[in-house]
């Protein structure tokens, strides 16, 4: 009989030992969040999806080079010097188009390499981090802007003014060719021996 009422008293211990956590729980304020109703408020710092203002960008290649996973790929056409690409919001003269600037998200590990050593600060990291998709080919991010029309109208200006330039140098050259050799100096006038 005694065994009886211990049982029954160490039941009731152990609901009570177990119940004190619990009672101790419902009064410290949750530290879960209603995910992905309630978001996280991220660290200042927090790197996520990257952002490219492509306004701004001079086509330096400068965040690929230092990109250690070649994620971003930039193709650049050089302007001809009749066409003003205008300024970047730093005051950085725009001298290249960039009809292409794709930075492939899925390689991407976020280390951040890219966005410190651009020099007009377009490229940076966002607070985005929900952007899981079912195909990898939409984790390919394009920033540029320009449309074939415009790429192709760029490219053509640039063959002819390179033609043009080379046309130039190329008459130069000739013209200095035909030109008559320079009379070689007059040498110097005998100066008198003089006796001793
Ligand atoms: S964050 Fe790192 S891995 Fe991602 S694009 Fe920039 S340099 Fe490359
Ligand atoms: S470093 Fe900046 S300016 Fe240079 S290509 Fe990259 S995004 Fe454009």
């Amino acid at each position: 009989m005694s065994s009886y009422f211990r049982n029954v008293y160490d039941g009731l211990v152990t609901v009570l030992i177990g119940m004190k956590v619990t009672w101790k729980h419902l009064f410290t304020p949750a530290v879960t969040i209603q995910y992905p109703d309630v978001k996280p408020k991220l660290p200042e710092r927090a790197r996520n999806r990257l952002y490219v203002n492509i306004d701004d960008c001079i086509g330096c290649d400068q965040c690929s080079m230092a990109c250690p996973v070649d994620c971003i790929t930039i193709e650049t056409i050089k302007s001809t010097p009749d066409v003003d690409l205008g300024l970047t919001s730093l005051g950085t003269k725009k001298r290249l188009y960039v009809p292409r600037f794709d930075i492939d998200i899925a390689k991407c590990c976020y280390c951040g390499l890219c966005v410190y050593p651009c020099p007009t600060e377009c490229i940076k990291m966002t607070d985005v981090y929900e952007f899981s998709e079912f195909d990898r080919q939409n984790l390919i991010y394009s920033f540029a802007v320009m449309t074939p029309a415009e790429v192709d109208q760029a490219k053509a200006k640039l063959v002819a003014y390179d033609k043009e330039q080379a046309a130039k140098k190329a008459a130069a050259a000739a013209a200095k060719a035909a030109a008559p050799a320079p009379a070689p100096p007059a040498a110097p006038p005998q100066q008198p021996e003089t006796k001793a």
